[in-house]
């Protein structure tokens, strides 16, 4: 069967058909961190998307190239390095590990490529350099290199492919400095910054002078070296519809690099953003998460993955406590059927059931319905139970369902229960009861083995000493 996705360019779902005339390798990428702060959950939410399409496109047989960026200069981290008073690579490297970490804790495929852009300073240069060369970008007297929407559009080419833009009611060539701006507003965006006293020590020499590239022509440079000029599938959150990837069209085609017929992307991705508890993620509302926020409230990765993979890419989804309670009761349901499997099976192997896999794949297909993947799993679970139930399944068949389970959740990833160790935070609150003890307050003793046991967590007597047990 053939996969089918939507595509932001023709706002229509399309057969998914790779440039590949094998059809079979495919280059994604997918506009990573900014790396200011920690990533949030609403970022996550992006990251496993991207995960989910790569795993699934593996899974159809397709070799993919997943190349994530590594967005380390922009007006928002020169802010914060010079607030810091730290070196740029010092400020960013701090928060790039943080985002690693995370994005192995929720079970996401490390990408083939991560590239910085403060490593691809050339190969941004020589992109602005094509498009001076052609006409379509040129110095202002601030010495900043700007992106001619008219010029461009003069070409032929059209600026407005992934948005509808109304150009009659906009000043065309008006001027912005700034990385980010609003929608629907037609203006010449910046590719390299003259560098101004406030970006300290955050500068590269150009043929245009001291300065920094801007934050667009950082994606159209490294994505077009590392997957060539024509690739098959970007992806997104969807607030970088406009202007970052229109602006990325704009310039890697401005660019005219691509061969004949060809175009920058062929197929764009974006996926809808995440609420908690119903509201647009604030600091001011309590509703900001990053990932230690939600482990140190006791949960883990695998959890938090499961539940940021319950709505469909392009549906609003809210994410809640309640939710990742659901995601724990329902991992403990697959746990528990995969484990009488298990003790079934012993040692014999055998091929998956086809069953769940077409069940799963027919889902799947239709542009990664992935709630329709879930529903399959717990039909199978069900299935399953009922036959474990009747003491009806003989240690081959107990083997092919436990085959396609292995299969399936190569794509979702979540993988075996982790008989992992409790949180960094948990064990220090079992260290704080240890002591509370020695000091005989069993009060307070008493009270962190209810604020573990509320996490998830029970304390277990070894002989080794006290230890932390999932509930
Ligand atoms: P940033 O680090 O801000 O450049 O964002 C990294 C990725 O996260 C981008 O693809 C954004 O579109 C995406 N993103 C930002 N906020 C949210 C949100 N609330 N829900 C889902 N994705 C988001
Ligand atoms: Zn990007």
């Amino acid at each position: 069967m053939a996969l089918k996705l939507f595509n932001t360019l023709s706002r229509s779902v399309e057969v998914f058909a790779p440039l590949d005339p094998a059809g079979k390798a495919v280059g994604m990428y997918c506009c990573g961190p900014t790396v200011h702060d920690a990533a949030h959950i609403g970022n996550f939410r992006t990251f496993v998307f991207a995960d989910l399409t790569r795993r699934y496109l593996e899974f159809k047989g397709h070799s993919v190239r997943h190349v994530m960026n590594i967005t380390d200069v922009e007006d928002k981290i020169i802010a914060k390095v010079r607030a810091a008073k730290v070196p740029l690579r010092e400020y960013t490297a701090r928060h790039e590990a943080t985002f690693f970490a995370d994005l192995d804790a929720l079970g996401c495929l490390r990408p083939h490529a991560t590239p910085r852009a403060t490593e691809f300073i050339p190969d941004i240069v020589a992109l602005i350099e094509k498009l001076i060369a052609r006409g379509i970008a040129y110095q202002a007297a601030d010495k900043s290199v700007y992106f001619s929407i008219d010029k461009y559009r003069g070409c032929g080419c059209v600026y407005g492919q992934l948005v509808k833009l109304n150009f009659d009611e906009q000043r065309v060539g008006e001027r912005v400095k700034s990385d980010e701006y609003a929608k629907e507003s037609v203006a010449d965006f910046a590719l390299w910054k003259a560098r101004v006293p406030e970006d300290g020590d955050v500068f590269w020499p150009s043929p245009w002078g001291e300065g920094r590239p801007g934050w667009h022509i950082e994606c159209s440079a490294m994505s077009m070296k590392l997957l060539g000029a024509g690739f098959d599938l970007h992806l997104g959150g969807e607030d970088l519809i406009f202007p970052h990837h229109e602006d990325e069209i704009a310039q890697s085609e401005g660019a005219g690099v691509q061969p004949a017929g060809r175009r920058f992307v062929k197929h764009w991705m974006h996926g809808a953003h995440l609420l908690v508890e119903g509201k647009k993620m604030s600091k001011s509302l309590g509703n900001f998460f990053v990932l230690k926020d939600l482990t140190a409230k006791g949960f883990t990765g695998r959890e938090i993955r499961y539940a940021l993979l319950q709505a469909h890419y392009r549906e609003t989804f809210n994410f809640t406590i309640e939710g990742l309670n659901s995601a724990r009761t329902a991992l403990a349901r697959i746990d528990e059927c995969l484990g009488k499997l298990r003790e079934i099976a012993g040692n014999t192997e055998a091929k998956a059931d086809p069953a769940l896999l077409n069940a799963f794949t027919a889902a799947l297909d239709e542009d990664l319905n992935v709630s329709g993947a879930w529903g399959a799993v717990f039909e199978w679970v069900r299935d399953t139970n009922r036959r474990l139930a009747e003491n009806a399944l003989t240690p081959p068949q107990a083997a092919s369902a436990l085959a396609a389970w292995n299969t399936v959740d190569a794509v979702l990833g979540v993988g075996a229960a982790p008989e992992t160790e409790a949180p960094a935070e948990l064990l220090a609150l079992l260290d704080q009861r240890q002591a509370a003890r020695k000091a005989k307050d069993f009060k307070r003793a008493d009270a962190i083995r209810e604020e573990l046991k509320t996490k998830g967590w029970v304390i277990e007597d070894t002989p080794k000493g006290p230890r932390l047990k999932r509930l």
